[in-house]
């Protein structure tokens, strides 16, 4: 079933999860291990998140620089389905436009639509770690706007090449990020909410929002999006501090901005157990306004650690 399905069907609040595939090497058990605690709570689908290999470089010998890859993260369309397979559950993977031609797009999508997977989470992606700033594949999508632009088509039949046999009309649900805070080479949330709504123009079903501690945040960046006339489902992303690391961490990765208190809360922490503790009380407040205010669904980070998420659920539901 589609995500938009989901929320069109019910009233009340629902849940869905993320996961991060685990280093490859490391067998699909783990991430059984940590989304089995949660599926007492009936998520309405299991996002897995799509990782870019990252590089270093070393120097040979004669001096030049060699490439080799440092972290490799098993793709997600073989997880999709061994999701989708063992909890009968939507899963839905994320794809990126960074590493990928539109044809290994194109081929990866004809892949999914196979397996009967009709949700993508449709991205950007990051630039990888040795680049300054975001570099496509010289034939692959630039923007997200373009990702959900070759989606559409294929949802119309419309694929690369004419000449493709058998190339019927795909029928994806596709959702897109959004941030409250704004994106952060966008100059300002204005800039930032035109290129979101083109999205959502280009066809996009529904948006799921960077993690946030601040709930103010979230209700503005709503309010500001039905404003400029985005009026679809808005998915509020949750994530819970779990280390005292995080302070730092996600301003610098996620570009979210740890409230004062929030942050008090934390330093005064005496080890990781305790800062667990605040990271779940503090995601359970949110939730719990959250809720109240009316959204659709809370999306949980979980990254692959359920505990946190396993105790904010049990707080609320
Ligand atoms: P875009 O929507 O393309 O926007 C990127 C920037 O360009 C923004 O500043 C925007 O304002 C601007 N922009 C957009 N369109 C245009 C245009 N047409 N012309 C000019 N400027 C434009 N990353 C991963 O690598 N893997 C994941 O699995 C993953 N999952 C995520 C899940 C969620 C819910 C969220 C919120 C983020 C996720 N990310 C993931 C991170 C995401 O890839 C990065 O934030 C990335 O920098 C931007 O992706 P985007 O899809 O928002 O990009």
């Amino acid at each position: 079933m589609k995500v938009t399905d989901y929320l069109s069907q019910s009233s009340g609040t629902l849940v869905s999860i993320e996961i991060i595939p685990p280093l490859k090497g490391v067998g699909i058990e783990s991430i059984y291990a940590s989304i089995d605690p949660l599926m007492e709570f009936n998520p309405i689908a299991i996002n897995v998140t799509y990782h870019r290999e990252e590089y270093e470089f070393k120097k040979m010998p004669n001096g030049l620089l060699k490439r080799y890859s440092v972290r490799k993260r098993p793709g997600t369309v073989g997880i999709t389905a061994a999701l989708v397979n063992r909890y009968q559950i939507d899963a839905v993977p994320h794809l990126i436009c960074g590493g990928f031609s539109r044809e290994e797009t194109e081929n990866a999508l004809i892949d999914l639509n196979f397996l009967g997977i009709n949700n993508i989470l449709a991205l950007r992606g990051d630039s990888v770690n040795n680049e300054r700033k975001f570099v496509p594949e010289p034939d692959g999508n630039v923007y997200a706007l373009d990702l959900i632009r070759q989606i559409t088509d294929m949802n119309n039949g419309l694929y690369m090449y004419e000449e493709l046999v058998n190339a019927t009309k795909t029928d994806f649900c596709i959702g897109v990020a959004g941030y409250p805070e704004k994106h952060f080479e966008s100059p300002n949330l204005s800039t930032d909410l035109k290129y979101l709504k083109m999205k959502v123009d280009a066809g996009a079903n529904y948006v799921i929002t960077q993690m946030f501690f601040d709930n103010k945040k979230f209700f503005e960046f709503e309010r500001r999006c039905r404003e400029v006339g985005i009026n679809v489902p808005i998915i509020p992303g949750i994530k819970l501090i779990s280390l005292k690391k995080h302070l730092n961490l996600i301003p610098s990765v996620f570009h979210a901005v740890i409230p004062e208190e929030l942050s008090a809360q934390v330093e005064k922490c005496r080890d990781n157990s305790e800062v667990r503790q605040v990271g779940i009380e503090w995601a359970t407040q949110q939730c719990k306004e959250l809720i109240e205010h009316g959204v659709p669904c809370l999306h949980f980070y979980t990254m692959a650690k359920s505990h946190g998420t396993k105790k904010v659920l049990e707080s609320l539901f």
